[in-house]
C-alpha cells in the first residue's frame, strides 16, 4: 500500500521512514555534522529529512546568497505548531538568508471563504505579530498574496507549465473543486519561487521549512522550476564497444580470437528544446571561451573533456545567459521536513479541536490548565511508574518540553532519563511543563505588544 500525503487533508504521517523510501526524502542526519551551530529542531532530530538542502547548506557555510520562505494561511489562531516554522525561518535569516513570509490570503479566501478583511486582520494580529515577536528581522520580506503582483504574475506563468490532471493527482482535486482553489495551488508555487526573481537578486538556493505533509507542494514546485528553465545541464555517458579480431597460426594450428573492449566516457550536455537559437549560440561561445571543446547541435551543446568539477561553473554560466535572454534560471527549491507535534489530547494537533492545541495568543492560565490535562506517557499507577518508568516517546507533555520549552539539551536529556527510570512522576513533570508554558506565553505576548508598535518597520499597519 502506498502512503498518500496531501497538504490539506493529511491525517498525520505514521511512519517517517516510509517517506525516505517512497518519496525520496533524504535523511537530515547525514547533513547535521556539517551545519554550523544547528538549531534545536535539527539537533533534536525534529527536522528529520530534506530535499535538495545541500546547496543551501553550502551557501550558509560559504556566505553565498540563499533564501528561506514559508507561507501562513490566515485562518484560526496561531498555535505552537506554527511557531516551529517561524523559528526555522528566523534561524535561516540569522544565518544570512533572505527571508520571505507570505500570508496566504488568496488560499484562505478560496478554500475557507475567509473575507479579505478577516484575512488581513488575522494575518497581522495572529501570525505576523508572533513572527516579529519571535525575532524576524525587518530586512526580511513580508507580503500578502493578494497584494503581490509579482506572485500573481508568476502564478499565471506557472499555470502554463502544469495542468488540471497533474494538480488533481497531487491534491486530489475533483470536478467539483472551485477554480480559485486550484489557482491558489499555483499561487503557493509562485510564493516559493518568488525569492529567485530578478527583483530579489535572481536564482539562488531557497529552503522551505515544512511538515512532511507539504511534500507534494515541494515536488510540484521543483518540477515547475525545471519546466520554467530554457536550458538544462546534464551529465551524459557514451558507451563505446570495440571488437578486435586476431587470427594467428602457430605450429600449423590456426587460432582465432575476438576481444571486446568496452569504455564509458562522460560528457556535459546543455539542452534547450525551445530555447532561442541565439541563446544556444551564446552558451556555446561562452563555454568555448572557458577553454572547453564544444560541439553545437540544433537544440543542444555538448562538451567533451570538461571534468565533472566544471559542472557548477558551466551551469552558472548557462543560468546567466538564460536570464540575459529573458529566462528565469530558477533553481529547484529545497525543503526541510519536520515531525508533527501531537495534539495535547492525543492524535493530531488541530485548531478545530481547541483542547489539542495551545494558541500563542491564549491566556497563559488557560494554557497552564490544558497542559495539566494533557495526555502523558505515564503508567496507570504511581507504583507502576516507579517500577517500569514512563514512556516519554508517547507523551505530549514531553513533546512540548522537547520542541519548545527546554532550550538546554542536557536538561531535556535529564528529563528523558528520569522519566524512563521511574524517578520522575507525571504530576510534577506536568506542573513544571505547565509553568514553563505559561511563562513562555506571558513573555511572548509582551513581545507581541512591542511588535505591534514596530509594524511600520515591516511596511505593515
Ligand atoms: Fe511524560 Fe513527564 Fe510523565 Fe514522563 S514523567 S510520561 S515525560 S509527563
Amino acid at each position: 500500500m502506498t502512503t498518500r500525503i496531501d497538504p490539506w487533508t493529511s491525517a498525520g504521517i505514521e511512519d517517517y521512514s516510509k517517506l525516505f523510501e517512497e518519496f525520496g526524502i533524504e535523511s537530515f542526519a547525514e547533513l547535521l555534522p556539517h551545519v554550523p551551530d544547528p538549531c534545536p529542531y535539527m539537533r533534536r532530530r525534529i527536522i528529520f529529512g530534506h530535499r535538495g538542502y545541500v546547496p543551501v547548506l553550502d551557501a550558509i557555510r560559504h556566505n553565498k546568497p540563499f533564501g528561506v520562505m514559508s507561507g501562513f494561511m490566515p485562518s484560526g489562531r496561531i498555535h505552537i505548531g506554527n511557531k516551529m516554522v517561524m523559528d526555522e525561518i528566523i534561524w535561516h535569516q540569522r544565518k544570512g538568508g533572505s527571508a520571505f513570509v507570505g500570508i496566504a490570503d488568496m488560499e484562505a479566501h478560496s478554500v475557507r471563504g475567509t473575507s479579505w478583511q478577516d484575512c488581513r486582520r488575522i494575518g497581522i494580529d495572529e501570525y505576523l505579530l508572533s513572527l516579529i515577536a519571535l525575532g524576524f528581522e525587518p530586512d526580511g520580506h513580508i507580503y500578502f498574496q493578494s497584494e503581490c503582483s509579482d506572485v500573481r504574475d508568476l502564478a499565471f506563468e506557472l499555470g502554463m507549465k502544469t495542468n488540471i490532471t497533474e494538480l488533481s493527482a497531487i491534491y486530489g482535486f475533483s470536478g467539483e473543486t472551485n477554480i480559485a482553489h486550484l489557482e491558489s495551488a499555483l499561487v503557493q508555487s509562485a510564493d516559493i519561487l518568488q525569492p529567485q526573481i530578478e527583483e530579489y537578486g535572481g536564482p539562488k538556493p531557497v529552503v522551505i521549512p515544512v511538515g512532511a505533509d507539504q511534500d507534494p507542494h515541494i515536488r510540484l514546485v521543483r518540477g515547475l522550476a525545471n519546466k520554467m528553465r530554457m536550458f538544462r545541464c546534464e551529465v551524459r555517458s557514451v558507451h563505446n564497444t570495440q571488437q578486435y579480431a586476431s587470427v594467428r597460426g602457430a605450429g600449423g594450428v590456426h587460432v582465432s580470437q575476438v576481444a571486446v573492449r568496452q569504455s564509458t566516457r562522460q560528457y556535459i550536455s546543455v539542452r534547450g528544446k525551445s530555447a532561442p537559437p541565439a541563446a544556444l549560440s551564446a552558451i556555446a561561445s561562452e563555454i568555448a571561451g572557458m577553454g572547453y571543446s564544444v560541439k553545437q547541435y540544433e537544440e543542444h551543446v555538448d562538451l567533451f573533456g570538461a571534468g565533472m568539477d566544471a559542472f557548477e561553473a558551466i551551469e552558472s554560466a548557462v543560468r546567466r545567459i538564460e536570464i540575459e535572454f529573458g529566462g528565469t534560471g530558477f533553481m529547484p527549491p529545497a525543503a526541510t521536513y519536520h515531525r508533527f507535534m501531537s495534539g495535547l489530547s492525543g492524535g493530531k494537533m488541530s485548531s478545530s479541536v481547541p483542547e489539542s492545541v495551545i494558541a500563542l495568543t491564549e491566556p497563559p492560565d488557560e494554557a497552564f490548565a490544558k497542559v495539566k490535562r494533557a495526555k502523558t506517557g505515564g503508567r496507570m499507577t504511581l507504583d507502576e511508574q516507579k517500577r517500569l518508568g514512563g514512556e516519554p516517546d508517547e507523551c505530549t507533555v514531553y513533546e512540548l518540553l522537547l520542541f519548545h520549552l527546554v532550550p538546554d539539551d542536557a536538561h531535556i536529556a535529564e528529563i528523558y532519563q528520569e522519566c524512563k527510570s521511574g524517578s520522575l512522576m507525571c504530576g510534577a513533570c506536568k506542573a513544571h511543563a505547565a509553568e514553563l508554558m505559561a511563562d513562555f506565553l506571558r513573555d511572548h505576548q509582551q513581545e507581541r505588544e512591542i511588535a505591534r508598535e514596530r509594524l511600520g518597520e515591516y511596511g505593515l499597519s
